[in-house]
């Protein structure tokens, strides 16, 4: 209130000298206008005049303090506690506390000091909301920034964008191994069809966002099931300027022009945890592979054996593990050098995998050694994948660059039940044995019972 009392004080001066000045001229437009005689006009008329002035000057300044003052009186303390919750907030974080609604202050009249509440209840409103916009942005960021899994990212994220642009469905499509791969989806059927078509191709290109009224590029009926939408987004999900996926969002309503500008701000936010949890994703990967051949790694194939039987033994099934060794692999090496030796190593696995089925895993075991993981499967039905590996892998020499090389490999099963108890370590142990069996009975050859000593090469046991 320094201001408004330094300003009140000018104001009673002013009004005090207003009334002294007019006090003091009174006598003189008497004497003037001949209303008074000059010996009327006496030392007593004299201060009487300036003391009406005086109080005149006092009232008119009464007048314009009660009209202004409490206005003013009301707008300074309204300041003072917006300027309190802030400073508070400032330390806690927390505005929750601070409701510009009660901080408003009248707005009375067009005058002046009408104007100055109006623009104040507007800029506190404002205030108020780019504060809330805030909160939207850091409680989206912080709930998606730890967030290392990328399907769960995915969903959790689009949740949010789709309930912070007040839309009934969306996709995040995401680009793997350069393909549009949907990362999650809600609302919308096979939004993978979106990624197939004109607009979002033309998005693409530009890399830049897009808006489609009724969407006429998107297969509306073919792909939207559950509402109509009337307006379509489009928006890159960007990390340092490279694109990482698409936003699609889809709504029966126009998006609101708030939403609109609010979702690539957000966007920046998931662009961050996204690059994070591919980073993570693509370490994982490199963890859990095997560098030469590409499939699992003995590390990461141990674990998933583990994980495999303990839902085999939930799920009472069958599972089944093929160990393969390749035959003479030391004069593979020996005889074409080493390198023809690694194409030869990455040659049986790639068989392997085109004989396995989805499910199966692939392990590199050792140097030359690879194990099958086949949940499901009875030892009946490993043995005849096996069979199916050594004869495929037998009947077709590899041509490399040191010449045409012939591979056999001995293989032994075990499955459980049956061989073993549910336990990786007696059933690996177990066709382990089969396997050394089929080395021993002479090689290339497929070993399946605990009685398979001297088996003919290429016959099953
Ligand atoms: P067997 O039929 O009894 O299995 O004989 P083998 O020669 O295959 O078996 P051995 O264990 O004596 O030799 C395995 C060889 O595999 C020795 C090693 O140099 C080779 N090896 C292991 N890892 C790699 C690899 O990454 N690349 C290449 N080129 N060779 C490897
Ligand atoms: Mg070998
Ligand atoms: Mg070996």
């Amino acid at each position: 209130m320094t201001s408004s009392r330094n300003l009140f004080r000018t104001l009673w001066l002013g009004m005090a000298l207003l009334g002294l000045a007019i006090g003091a001229a009174f006598p003189f437009v008497m004497l003037r206008t001949g209303f008074m005689a000059p010996s009327e006009v006496r030392p007593p008329f004299i201060v009487a005049a300036l003391c009406a002035g005086l109080v005149a000057g006092g009232i008119n300044f009464a007048l314009a303090a009660s009209i202004v003052r409490p206005r003013l009186r009301i707008l300074a303390a309204r300041m003072e506690a917006v300027r309190e919750a802030l400073r508070q907030a400032a330390f806690t974080g927390n505005r929750a506390q601070w409701d510009p609604e009660r901080s408003v202050v009248p707005e009375h009249g067009d005058d002046e000091l009408g104007v100055v509440a109006r623009n104040y209840n507007a800029l506190l409103r404002g205030l108020h909301e780019a504060h809330q916009v805030e909160e939207r942005i850091r409680g989206f960021t912080q709930a998606l920034s730890s967030e290392l899994d990328l399907a769960e990212l995915g969903v959790r994220g689009l949740d949010l964008l789709v309930r912070n642009a007040d839309a009934q469905g969306g996709a995040i499509l995401l680009e793997r191994h350069g393909d549009w791969k949907v990362l999650a989806s809600q609302g919308l059927r096979g939004a993978e069809h979106i990624a197939r078509g004109a607009a979002f191709a033309d998005a693409c290109r530009k890399g830049q966002g897009r808006r489609m009224a009724l969407a006429p590029d998107v297969a509306v009926d073919a792909v939207l099931s559950e509402f109509r939408p009337q307006d379509v987004l489009l928006e890159p999900i960007r990390h340092n300027g490279i694109v990482l996926g698409w936003l699609i969002l889809a709504s029966s309503a126009e998006l609101a022009e708030e939403a609109l500008r609010l979702i690539p701000v957000l966007l920046q936010g998931l662009g961050l945890a996204l690059n994070n949890a591919l980073l993570y994703d693509d370490l994982q990967r490199v963890a859990a592979l095997d560098p030469l051949t590409g499939v699992y790694n003995r590390r990461f194939g141990l674990r998933r054996l583990d994980e495999e039987l303990a839902r085999a033994a939930r799920a009472q099934a069958p599972l089944a593990l093929i160990v393969l060794d390749l035959d003479h692999f030391k004069q593979v090496n020996d005889s074409f050098g080493h390198l023809a030796g690694d194409r030869v190593l990455v040659h049986v696995a790639q068989f392997c995998l085109g004989v396995l089925r989805d499910g199966d895993l692939l392990m590199r075991y050792g140097g030359e050694e690879f194990v099958a993981i086949l949940p499901g499967a009875s030892l009946a039905d490993a043995a005849a994948v096996a069979e199916r590996i050594r004869f495929g892998v037998g009947a077709a020499p590899l041509e490399t660059d040191a010449g045409m090389i012939a591979i056999t490999v001995s293989i032994g099963v075990a499955a459980c039940p049956g061989d073993a108890a549910v336990d990786p370590e007696a059933l690996l142990d177990a066709a382990d044995k089969r396997l050394y069996m089929a080395k021993s009975a002479g090689r290339n050859r497929v070993v399946a019972s605990a009685h398979g000593q001297g088996v003919g090469s290429g016959q099953r046991v």
